[in-house]
């Protein structure tokens, strides 16, 4: 049987319409791997461009545990109560790996499932953290001709994925818990040079005297990095997300980092520099996917790889010889 044909300029009207099944079936078309799927997503993509850019992109990251569903949950409503739409997409360096997924679990968010000012799409699945960036990069153009005024970019405080979320947002939300180490909570040295706010979750009940004593600490600690080019003194805030207390001040510093940043042109150049830094980033991967999937390459990977295993042949002359079969 054949599938219908899909109409590529009725979905970009539909989009622009605001309208989120067209929105999610472009980004399926984003994400497929059928090449005649990625032409059409290419095209939507290019259609949308010019009524993209226009939201406030926020990265939101910490480990496992710390609340990051409770937190966009809660923070998600707030938003909508301000007239505002919202759209959550998360990066997943899990899924590649494992199929499984340590975001994207179907039962979280439930609240803000229903509200149709909302969209949640779970993590795009890839070979690698640059195909799963790479998608949902598109995936916020098209949020953003859809009208989203808020993109919520989440990741999980492990590994790389941090940094990769930094390089596609405006403003970089590190939530941490009071009492545990850094070592404990997994999370690097740079990934709190990366924040533009540290809120600190879970301040109720007994752990807020707690969390205001990691307040103190933490603001110590921000005022030993070096000022930012942003002009902005990141801030340390303390939250409770399930009670929903300390999240409108959260929102409140959001729109101040806007204003300052906008104000001194940086939001602007960042974003232009977030661009080139795709160009770069995608040229790379497309070469290296065509370079792997060459039928040569394919077939004389394994030889080299044992030349060089025996000892006959040293990596690099492995790998000229490879480079110059293509
Ligand atoms: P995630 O893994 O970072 O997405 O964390 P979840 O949002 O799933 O939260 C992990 C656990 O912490 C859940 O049992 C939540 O109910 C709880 N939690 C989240 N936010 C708060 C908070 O502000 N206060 C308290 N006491 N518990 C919270």
């Amino acid at each position: 049987k054949r599938r219908a044909e899909i109409n590529t300029s009725a979905l970009v009207t539909s989009i622009l319409n605001k309208d989120i099944t067209a929105l999610s079936r472009a980004i399926t078309l984003v994400e497929s791997k059928n090449p005649t799927h990625l032409k059409k997503a290419n095209k939507i993509i290019k259609a949308c461009l010019p009524h993209a850019n226009k939201s406030i992109r926020i990265g939101i990251t910490g480990v496992p545990g710390v609340g990051k569903s409770t937190f966009i949950e809660t923070f998600g409503k707030h938003i909508t109560s301000k007239g505002k739409r919202i759209a959550v997409l998360a990066i997943d360096p899990s899924s590649s790996l494992t199929k499984g997924s340590i975001l994207g679990d179907k039962t979280r968010m439930e609240d803000l499932v229903k509200d149709a000012n909302v969209f949640i799409r779970p993590s795009a699945s890839g070979d690698s953290l640059g195909g799963v960036a790479r998608k949902t990069r598109e995936a916020i153009i098209l949020c953003e001709a859809a009208g989203f005024d808020v993109i919520i970019i989440e990741t999980v405080g492990v590994g790389q994925s941090e940094t990769t979320v930094h390089s596609m947002v405006d403003f970089f939300l590190l939530l941490k818990l009071a009492g545990a180490g850094d070592e404990l909570q997994g999370i690097k040295r740079g990934i709190i040079e990366m924040a533009d706010v540290i809120a600190i979750n879970k301040a109720d009940g007994d752990n807020l005297k707690r969390a205001k004593v990691a307040k103190v600490e933490f603001n110590r600690a921000l005022h030993l990095y070096p000022e930012k080019l942003s002009g902005w003194q990141p801030k340390v805030t303390i939250c409770s997300a399930i009670n929903n207390e300390g999240i409108n001040s959260i929102w409140e510093l959001i729109l101040d980092y806007v204003t300052t940043t906008s104000k001194n042109n940086y939001f602007q150049e960042k974003r232009h520099e977030q661009n080139k830094f795709w160009l770069i980033q995608t040229i790379e991967e497309q070469l290296k996917f065509e370079f792997f999937n060459h039928s040569k390459i394919k077939k004389e990977l394994a030889n080299q790889l044992l030349l060089i295993e025996t000892n006959k042949k040293t990596p690099f002359a492995a790998a000229d010889y490879l480079l110059g079969l293509t």
